[in-house]
């Protein structure tokens, strides 16, 4: 089958879905991979590692996009490559489908197979698919290392001849996958962790890690049967606040990851918050793509507070350690392929579809198929 590996310049994307380790694999499954030449540079793959396995480069975007059976890309595609496809194809990446009512109509009109990486059910299972684990993980651990480049304190304890330099303390918000790798990362480095989840279940992974948990109450919380966080009324929110105030005020770093899956993420700190942080402190908002837990954080640029508070204006930290987000999301992609591609027929075994295909295919046969999103 003929298979696109799209590029991402309007995202300013540096990962990709397929590393040359995974390209051959794809190739043995009997998958002709085209891709344009130089796609992997930014994540430091290179052109003849990618040749070698198997990957044909060509020249016109547009006509492999519609000779393709299968498209790869990280992110949502632009609406016109969609009516450029080939009824019928299949096109997996993320898709931010909770709010891309008419994107996903386009792929419904097109006759498209869209697969959203997001919506791939959290399961055992489905581990070795679970892209947004892969790249959460990523994405805390370069939360931790950027903030700390641009903290003016060092993060580890020191006891020197001249003095002893205490360590800087990290406050981690959120504490699912990239909170608990952020956590780690930091506790690394040597600085007092301090962390805080509305999911009780949490306290012990943050403990096992040798960081505080924070205690706040706030009545009755839960998880969604999926282990979703879910979202809290405004009144504990506040309350929430509250209590975080005092800890952000003492804290060196503050990241925050609070999601509440296909929701917008609440808005934790506050500027008033922020107000009565210490100046050169910095803050780090890992959900800003999905709305910001930091009021005042913005995609595109730094911004810092008259009080010379920084926080970070990036929206994708994995980004920042491509090569690896790359190695682990094409791992990901991979598995998928794997799990549904008949190598015996060269063709999908979409039928019966299984829990996952049921949880993470939106459209197939000139409709919405998802129950969540069909209109
Ligand atoms: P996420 O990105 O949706 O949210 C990040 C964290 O923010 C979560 O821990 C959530 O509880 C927390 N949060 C939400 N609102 C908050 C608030 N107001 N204050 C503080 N924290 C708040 O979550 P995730 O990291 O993707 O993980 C989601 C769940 O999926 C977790 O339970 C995780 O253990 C589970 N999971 C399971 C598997 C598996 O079984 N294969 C794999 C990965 C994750």
């Amino acid at each position: 089958m003929f298979c696109y590996i799209a590029g991402d310049p309007t995202h300013h994307e540096v990962r990709v879905p397929v590393t040359p380790a995974t390209a051959e694999g794809l190739t043995k499954l009997g998958f002709k991979l085209h891709a344009t030449p130089g796609f992997g540079r930014d994540s430091l793959y290179r052109d003849e590692d990618y040749r070698a396995a198997g990957i044909t480069f060509v020249d016109d975007p547009a006509d492999a996009l519609r000779r393709a059976g299968l498209v790869l890309r990280v992110r949502k595609p632009p609406a016109a490559d969609v009516g450029r496809m080939a009824r019928g194809a299949v096109h997996v990446s993320f898709l931010d489908p909770f709010n891309e009512g008419e994107l996903l109509a386009a792929f419904a009109s097109a006759g498209v197979a869209a697969v959203s990486m997001e919506m791939i059910p959290r399961t055992t299972l489905a581990q070795k698919m679970d892209a947004l684990s892969s790249q959460a993980s990523l994405a805390g651990y370069a939360a931790v290392i950027q903030a700390a480049a641009r903290l003016r304190l060092a993060l580890p304890m020191m006891m020197t001849p001249a003095g002893t330099i205490l360590p800087a303390r990290v406050f981690v918000i959120g504490a699912g996958v990239a909170g608990l790798q952020a956590i780690a990362t930091a506790k690394r480095l040597g600085a007092r962790v301090e962390a805080f989840d509305t999911r009780p279940a949490v306290e012990e992974q943050v403990r096992s890690l040798g960081a505080k948990f924070v205690k706040i109450d706030l009545g009755q919380t839960g998880q969604t049967a999926g282990g979703y966080a879910q979202a809290l009324t405004p009144e504990q929110i506040a309350r929430q606040q509250a209590a975080m105030a005092k800890i952000c005020a003492q804290s060196d770093i503050v990241i925050t990851t609070a999601k509440v899956f296909g929701r917008k993420a609440p808005q934790l700190v506050t500027t008033a918050m922020l107000d009565g942080m210490r100046a050169g402190s910095v803050v780090v908002d890992l959900a800003l793509e999905s709305g910001g837990n930091v009021e005042g954080a913005r995609e595109g640029g730094d911004v810092v507070t008259p009080n010379g508070i920084t926080i970070l204006g990036h929206g994708c930290f994995e980004g920042t350690v491509a090569h690896h987000a790359s190695q682990v999301l094409a791992a990901n992609y991979a598995a998928w392929i794997a799990h549904f591609w008949d190598e015996k027929r060269q063709a999908w075994r979409f039928d019966p579809p299984d829990e996952i295909l049921r949880g993470c295919l939106l459209t197939r046969d000139g409709a919405v198929v998802h129950p969540q999103f069909a209109r």
